[in-house]
């Protein structure tokens, strides 16, 4: 396709790639594990490459700029194929607010293998820039982040961890490259679960990596298909599915999260709300330098715990289940769900106390939601 297209017109299309001569408008699912080998088809077997695969690959290779993209069965099998990278003795600079799962990765399995990290707040670049070793290999952040919703510059970073010989890898997940484009800000690698706002329905699981170095992606090319976490055509044909309305979705799931923030940030309850797009918010002017928007996550610290437990037994609309992203609006308790592995005191300096609550706004009309919490909250 046309890459100067603008951004809405690559997503509401889905190339086709199969080479057979037939012409979809829309991908076709190739559920097959092998392929005839008669010299006229590059592929040959489902774990190594896909068509249904492939399109969805190259649709992100396009949209996040990059040069080459892998699909996987999980954003963790992408994050394992990133770590995968590493090497015993090489240190990892990586955000103290990440991911659980992250955080459970390195800790719990690559961890055992000589791998260090350094847990590091990215806000400060004074702190990046000390945590940076001739043995650091690789940066590794989220931006936005889950849960405080702290935004991190990843043009300095990313200009820091290359002056130190490592790369960077942005987990894009909360923006996906409709909001932010982490390749174009210098990182080497952008990370997405797929799960989330690509599929934005809640009915599949998937990673993505796009890289935009030829060398790299020539290491996760040989990474994917050894370990073998590619993501299944089925899969892959779900994500393209949900991605056609990826750009109505994020401006929807932003116009909610703005109308929320202000509703929460004016209730007695409340004691205070993180949200990046709220002019008081201290990462605002951040991120508004490298990003079009600020996504539909938002959390939230009640007064008081009984608030937080009682407003989470109470909505009725809203639903009480991990993940997000999706077009449900979903809340979630960060200590004992998301963030449950993460260790208490970083918890606490994090702010992820007994109080905080993390809401993903979906898309329905912004009024039922905040009925919701109105009604929940006054429970
Ligand atoms: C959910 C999530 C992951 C892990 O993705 P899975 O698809 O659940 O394996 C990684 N990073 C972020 C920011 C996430 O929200």
């Amino acid at each position: 396709m046309d890459n100067n297209l603008h951004i809405e017109t690559l997503l509401a299309n889905t190339p086709s790639v199969d080479g057979s001569g037939i012409a979809p408008v829309t991908g076709a699912i190739y559920q097959t594990s092998s392929f005839i080998n008669n010299g006229k088809t590059p592929y040959s077997y489902t774990r190594c490459d896909n068509p249904t695969r492939s399109a969805l690959e190259e649709k992100m290779r396009v949209l996040d700029g990059g040069v080459r993209a892998f699909a996987f069965a999980s954003g963790l099998a992408a994050v394992t194929a990133c770590f995968s990278l590493l090497q015993s003795g090489d240190e990892v600079v990586i955000s103290n607010d990440i991911y659980g799962g992250t955080y459970r990765l390195l800790e719990q399995i690559f961890g055992h293998f000589g791998i260090r990290f350094l847990l590091t707040d990215m806000s400060s670049l004074a702190e990046v820039e000390a945590n940076l070793s001739e043995r650091t290999k690789m940066v590794y952040f989220e931006t936005p982040t889950n849960p405080m919703l702290r935004v991190a510059d990843i043009r300095r970073i990313a200009a820091l961890a290359k002056r130190a010989g490592a790369i960077t890898v942005v987990d894009n997940t909360f923006l996906t490259p409709y909001f932010q484009r982490p390749l174009a800000l210098g990182a080497d690698i952008a990370l997405y679960s797929a799960t989330k706002f690509l599929c934005g329905h809640h009915d599949t699981s998937a990673g993505l990596l796009v890289t935009s170095d030829v060398s790299l992606a020539d290491r996760l090319a040989l990474i994917s298909r050894t370990e073998g976490a590619a993501l299944s055509p089925f899969d892959a044909f779900l994500i393209q599915r949900g991605m056609k309305t990826l750009a109505l979705r994020m401006e929807k799931h932003q116009q909610n999260a703005r109308a929320v923030a202000a509703f929460l940030k004016d209730h007695p309850s409340v004691a205070e709300v993180f949200w990046p797009g709220d002019e008081d918010s201290p990462d605002y002017a951040l991120s508004c330098s490298q990003s079009t928007g600020f996504g539909g996550m938002l959390s939230f610290a009640l007064k008081t715990r009984e608030q937080a437990l009682s407003l989470l037994e109470n909505v009725k609309l809203i639903k009480f289940a991990e993940s997000l992203g999706g077009t449900e609006s979903l809340i979630t308790y960060p200590l004992t769900q998301t963030h449950a592995s993460t260790p208490a005191p970083l918890r606490e300096k994090l702010g992820i106390t007994d109080r905080l609550v993390r809401l993903s706004v979906g898309i329905e009309q912004e009024n039922d939601i905040i009925g919701d919490l109105f009604v929940a909250l006054r429970a």
